[in-house]
């Protein structure tokens, strides 16, 4: 039998009453599990393995598809605050860019952060720039593109998609994120259209 701590990025009904679902695993990375029977009502899985909930599982890797026999939910969001453009956001992005069994336990780690704070705009787009960055799509995202200084970072490049400090902002074409540049609204714009084009490149 075969352990991770995983979480639901994506599930599919299958036949009447099983599942295909797609997890990030911390130490497996992204995997499908075969959940045979989980939509019964009497199912012990049923609770804990909804889309963007995480639990320690075990599965049995036999022939075809790894099966779900157990699972122990650890956390998952809280529907009634959360926001659906920042679901989708966060489930684009883990299953356009993990690759299979390919594993991320850092990304993994930020996002149980991001899930604990209920995909709060500030903290989904921190995870998406270190995914970008992860992947390397994306050279440096932490200092000024014009000096180097990680402190200020209020403005943002467009067209290089690289922050600018209060300072050199005159220098570009940059435009104010201001003072919570994560949680900003013309940041979540610029990464929905960067990863957009990322996408379409891969
Ligand atoms: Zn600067």
């Amino acid at each position: 039998m075969s352990k991770d701590l995983v979480t639901v990025i994506k599930s599919v009904n299958y036949s009447e009453a099983d599942k295909i679902l797609t997890v990030f695993g911390k130490y497996s990375g992204k995997f499908t599990l075969f959940a045979k029977s989980i939509r019964k009502i009497n199912s012990k899985n049923r609770g804990n393995m909804q889309t963007l909930s995480t639990s320690e599982v075990s599965f049995y890797e036999g022939k075809g598809m790894p099966l779900l026999t157990e699972s122990q939910l650890i956390r998952s969001v809280e529907t009634e605050n959360l926001q659906v453009k920042n679901v989708r956001r966060v489930l684009f992005m883990l299953n356009k860019f993990l690759q299979e069994y390919d594993p991320y336990p850092k990304l993994f780690d930020i996002l149980q952060v991001v899930i604990s704070k209920n995909l709060d705009t500030r903290s989904v787009n921190k995870l998406r720039i270190k995914f970008l960055s992860e992947m390397g799509f994306l050279s440096d995202f932490t200092t000024c593109m014009y000096c180097g200084s990680d402190k200020n970072l209020e403005y943002i490049d467009k067209k290089h998609f690289a922050l600018v400090c209060k300072n050199c902002y005159s220098k570009g074409n940059s435009i104010p994120l201001g003072e919570d540049p994560y949680g900003s609204a013309t940041l979540t714009e610029i990464i929905d259209k960067y990863v957009k084009r990322v996408v379409e490149e891969i």
